[in-house]
């Protein structure tokens, strides 16, 4: 069953509110250990260029630096500071794919364009890769990405989305590892079998940010910080007038994501702002550490309600969770402590140090929405949970396509996206109501 089948009725106010309350009593630990924070001035005069982009996370940076590298002037406004939203307090994990998986990507866009698809989240993170690498970024890049089946049924699942791969994608990076084995990667009984994504991998996504602002700056893109876009004016040269200033371009990119409001109403209803929450222990001295992961790789489990975790380069256990706060439970660290436990209970005596949390950019089918809004407002956000990797190829196709070559916005143009029902108002309550849904499946296994 979908999210959408599960909006029976409404009370307004949903987990966006406990959201933005715990943004202000967080303590993110990417802040903690962040390296290179360069600072931006606010824009305080009109400027004119061939393209101003919306939003300082990985998708506005990206696409700013592609375009900068084909020669158009560029201008980038943050509402606060650069990685201030997704992209500076995510799980760093990176996967290959779509959140769906690729049956149900194949089902709903048919198997041609399903792998036009996984080839560009394939290129997607190579193309982190290679920035990583070319900017000298540095972000504890690991490889690996480890999905672990929370029952049976997703055992079986999981073993269909690797043949799967395999057999329509050529794809060979994946290993398959039974239940019996799993011992040697993850410290616990929870799981039935895991898949490793030896394409994925993790990092640390502020620092990751940080240095893709450093790498757009020295290209030549103007970043202007704690500068808000309050209205958009369409036409043959789109305005955006911000809080001091106003930005005159040719065209206009959206990548405000879950955090944008009010720019485009017909964008904000497409997608729906998930919580998600993190919590990071005190250092674990490196023998406990290995009692709790033995691989280098980072853990995602199987559920709607996903457990996401990763040990950090200074050997924390960054333990994540999709949603855990309905508007009556107030106190993620908690519950995440609860779920963290539930997997690894010889870390019980273990301290919390940080806690925070995000909003995650969810579409109705989970894949991202990128695309065009007539001649020239282009856009991309709901990467669903996987905007780490895949915001590289929404940057770079962008950026195609500002230059005339469309082939490839037209794949995810494809993508029979819907609004949620009930417009911006009603769709973080009825959410909620999904959410509670999709927490009782899980629990019932
Ligand atoms: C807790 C959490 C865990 C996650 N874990 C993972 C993971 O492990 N792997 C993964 O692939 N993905 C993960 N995600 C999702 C991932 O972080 C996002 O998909 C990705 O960061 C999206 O990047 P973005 O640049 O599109 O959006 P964002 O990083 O959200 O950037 C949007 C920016 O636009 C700015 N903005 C909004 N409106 C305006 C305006 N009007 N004017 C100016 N600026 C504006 C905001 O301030 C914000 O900084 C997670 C997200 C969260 C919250």
């Amino acid at each position: 069953m979908r999210i959408e089948q599960n909006l029976a009725s409404a009370e307004l106010q949903g987990n966006e509110v406990n959201s933005e309350k715990y943004h202000l009593m967080e303590t993110n630990y990417y802040q903690s250990t962040a390296k290179n924070a360069q600072i931006f001035s606010p824009l305080d005069q009109d400027v004119s260029v061939d393209i101003c982009v919306v939003g300082g996370g990985y998708t506005g940076l990206l696409s700013a630096l592609e375009l900068a590298e084909r020669g158009f002037s560029v201008a980038l406004v943050e509402a606060k500071s650069i990685g201030w939203g997704a992209s500076g307090r995510n799980g760093g994990q990176i996967a290959t794919g779509y959140q769906p998986g690729m049956i149900e990507t194949a089902n709903l866009v048919g198997l041609d364009d399903s792998r036009k698809l996984w080839e560009m989240s394939v290129e997607a993170t190579q193309i982190l890769k290679t920035r990583i690498a070319d900017h000298e970024i540095k972000c504890d890049l690991k490889e690996g990405e480890l999905y672990a089946a929370t029952k049976n049924s997703h055992r079986s699942w999981l073993k269909r989305e690797m043949l799967f791969c395999q057999d329509n994608f050529d794809f060979q990076g994946y290993d398959w590892i039974d239940e019996a084995d799993l011992s040697n990667y993850i410290g616990t009984s929870r799981y039935k079998a895991g898949l490793l994504d030896h394409q994925g991998g993790h990092l640390h996504p502020l620092n990751y940010v940080l240095g893709l602002a450093q790498a757009a700056a020295a290209a030549g893109v103007q970043i202007f910080e704690r500068t808000t876009a309050l209205d958009l004016k369409t036409g043959v040269k789109p305005v955006l007038q911000c809080t001091a200033g106003k930005i005159t371009a040719s065209s206009i990119i959206l990548a405000g994501n879950a955090y944008v409001k009010g720019l485009n109403a017909g964008l904000d209803a497409r997608i729906i702002p998930v919580s998600s929450y993190i919590i990071a222990t005190e250092r674990l001295p490196s023998d406990r550490a290995k009692t709790v992961l033995q691989t280098e790789a980072c853990v995602s489990d199987t559920n709607f309600n996903l457990d996401y975790f990763r040990m950090s380069a200074d050997h924390r256990l960054l333990y994540g969770g999709r949603d855990y706060v309905g508007r009556h439970r107030a106190d993620p660290k908690k519950i995440l402590r609860h779920h963290m436990l539930r997997t690894f209970p010889q870390i019980a005596d273990v301290n919390i140090e940080f806690a925070w949390g995000g909003k995650v950019a969810v579409t109705r089918h989970r894949l991202p929405d990128i695309g065009r809004i007539g001649r020239n407002i282009y856009y991309a956000h709901g990467f669903s949970g996987q905007g780490l990797p895949l915001s590289a190829i929404a940057g770079r196709i962008l950026a195609e396509a500002i230059g005339g070559e469309m082939e490839r916005l037209d794949v995810f143009s494809r993508i029979p996206h819907k609004p949620f029902p009930g417009g911006t108002a009603l769709r973080v309550p009825l959410l909620s109501l999904a959410m509670k849904y999709y927490q009782l499946r899980d629990a019932l296994g």
